[in-house]
């Protein structure tokens, strides 16, 4: 239904290529450099329809023009980013549907680490293409936004179906972990998550993707909720908001 290559690429990205076999249409997500993409797609023979940017940092965009002068594609990205991603041609907004073939991938707007961030969402096919707002166990630094912002952001993603694969942009996973771990120490399943990436890594395996399941489960931003989590960082009875600010304040300093 949707074949998904993931390319680790400069010291910790990821660039994912998708291709709907029927149509034969591809896009590539967040492509920092062209090199791989390019050897990606001579070697699968696809030819690549689009190109999608989460958001305008550089090892997110750093191919689109190379990428889109070698292969024509259309390159897509965030309306509120149009005069900073190179080459972009095709504006989105929230809520949005692009199609792939015949998948449908919803727009979702998540500012906070930027304030045009957007994801890409295929229900379809049950995966989530997050960028930076998103990560296994951790989400975006705040760049431009607030963390009210990114906090409501994340609430979106929050509601998506629990098995809904998580693609996330980077491999921060381990770090993440550890801080998860030192705020909530006792939350089981975070710990046995810890062991099988602990191994993953000592393997030099990716980690990605995780779930929306995995991550309700064992990633702190996500768990404001958590008696534990709230009793180790002080903050007991907080709004979820607070709490979830201090967190990241916590996670900057780690
Ligand atoms: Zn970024």
């Amino acid at each position: 239904m949707l074949d998904i290559i993931q390319l680790p690429v400069l010291e910790n990205n990821y660039i994912y290529i998708i291709h709907e076999p029927e149509s034969g249409d591809t896009a590539v997500i967040d492509p920092a450099v062209a090199s791989p993409v390019l050897e990606i797609l001579q070697q699968k023979k696809w030819s690549l329809t689009y190109l999608l940017n989460t958001h305008h940092h550089w090892d997110h965009v750093g191919a689109n023009t190379e990428l889109k002068q070698t292969t024509g594609c259309r390159v897509a990205a965030s309306i509120v980013d149009q005069s900073r991603i190179p080459a972009v041609d095709k504006l989105l907004q929230d809520g949005e549907q692009l199609l792939l073939g015949g998948l449908s991938i919803e727009i979702i707007a998540t500012p906070g680490h930027t304030l045009g961030h957007i994801v890409y969402y295929i229900s379809a096919a049950q995966a989530l293409f997050c960028g930076d707002t998103l990560f296994a166990m951790g989400c975006g630094r705040l760049f431009e936004g607030s963390a009210e912002q990114l906090w409501h952001s994340l609430q979106k993603l929050k509601a998506l179906p629990k098995n809904t694969r998580v693609y996330c942009a980077h491999e921060y996973t381990q770090n993440n972990g550890q801080f998860a771990l030192s705020v909530e120490p006792d939350n089981v399943y975070l710990q046995h998550r810890m062991e099988r990436i602990n191994q993953l890594r000592r393997n030099h395996l990716t980690t990605i993707p995780s779930s929306i399941e995995e991550e309700l489960a064992s990633n702190p931003f996500l768990r404001e909720d958590s008696p534990n989590l709230q009793q180790h960082i002080n903050m007991q009875g907080e709004s979820a908001l607070a709490i979830f600010t201090e967190l990241r304040r916590l996670k900057d300093i780690f």
